[in-house]
């Protein structure tokens, strides 16, 4: 629409003028939802690769607009990103999955994802502590998902930061693990206690394909490390059957065994699996 507009107009372009101001519709509200918590936050759980147990849950954002209905979070996180207020969000998600987690089973852990920009703040340390102490949840109840690519950002920032939090007890996973440039070398060096395997390494798995070594390989070499190992997006009875065979999990995250959920239907599931 450059070049065409460049001979019109310019101000008087109805398509793009309509879908900028829906874009700053959708950011005043999203601002608006943030500030006065109208967000919530679901559940998914991660099981013991038996299925017997519920281990911890990951927290995820949900933003239900007025009018659109349910956002999907990459599309609001970027946009909150963009925005600069993502940070409101990650205080939003970790105060209420603090809170949540001391509802849940005492052996359950609840895990939250901060955002790239999280770790370039100080700030952050403060946020999460504030969330702990509120809620009066144990440290080591708490884990934190920082992606690949976030971590390789600003190595000697974000490091320190992590650090920080991990020195609190608190526990520190790489997210979406494989899919950014990092190395494994790099693993050895950053202070991270478990690793969870993106799904795009579980999709169209198979004994002998490609994917499936690469998967083991990092496996393998991650639990050198004294890492623990989460494998996510696990969908069907065979990708499970599969990873189990090799025993490359010790918590499998994936629609096989729950989509996210309510924290009420959280204590239902864990319950049920007790009974069992
Ligand atoms: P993620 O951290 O990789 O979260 C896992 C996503 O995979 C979730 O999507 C989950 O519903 C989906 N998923 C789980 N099991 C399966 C499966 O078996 N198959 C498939 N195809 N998908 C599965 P969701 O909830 O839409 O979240 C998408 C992304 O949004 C998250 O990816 C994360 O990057 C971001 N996000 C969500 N909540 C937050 C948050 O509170 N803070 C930040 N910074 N990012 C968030
Ligand atoms: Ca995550
Ligand atoms: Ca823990
Ligand atoms: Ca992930």
């Amino acid at each position: 629409t450059k070049s065409r507009a460049r001979g019109y107009c310019t101000a008087f372009e109805p398509e793009m003028d309509a879908r900028y101001v829906e874009q700053q519709k959708l950011k005043a509200d999203l601002r608006d939802a943030v500030e006065n918590k109208r967000l919530h936050v679901d559940y998914q759980p991660m099981y013991k690769p038996d299925g017997s147990r519920i281990e911890c849950c990951e927290a995820l954002a949900r933003w239900i607009h007025p009018e659109k209905g349910t956002i999907p979070p990459n599309v609001f996180i970027q946009i909150a990103e963009e925005m600069g207020i993502i940070s409101g969000i990650t205080e939003f998600v970790v105060e209420r999955a603090c809170r949540d987690c001391t509802t849940w089973p005492n052996h359950m852990s609840v895990s939250v994802n901060l955002s790239v920009q999280d770790l370039r703040n100080a700030d952050i340390v403060a946020i999460v502590c504030a969330a702990l102490e509120k809620s009066g949840l144990d440290p080591a109840r708490l884990h934190l998902e920082v992606t690949e690519s976030s971590i390789m950002d600003e190595l000697v920032t974000v490091r320190a930061i992590l650090a920080d939090l991990r020195s609190r007890g608190i526990t520190i996973a790489i997210d979406d693990f494989g899919t950014g440039f990092s190395s494994l070398s790099y693993l050895d060096s950053l202070p991270v206690d478990i690793v969870k395997i993106d799904r795009s390494f579980v999709r169209n798995i198979g004994e002998d394909s490609r994917r499936f070594k690469l998967l083991r390989g990092t496996v393998n070499l991650s639990r050198e490390l004294g890492l623990k190992i989460v494998i996510e997006g696990v969908e069907t009875k065979d990708q499970l059957a599969l990873i189990n065979a090799h025993r490359c999990a010790d918590y499998i995250q994936g629609y096989v065994f729950s989509m996210p959920v309510a924290t009420e239907a959280v204590i239902v599931l864990s319950d049920a699996l007790r009974r069992k």
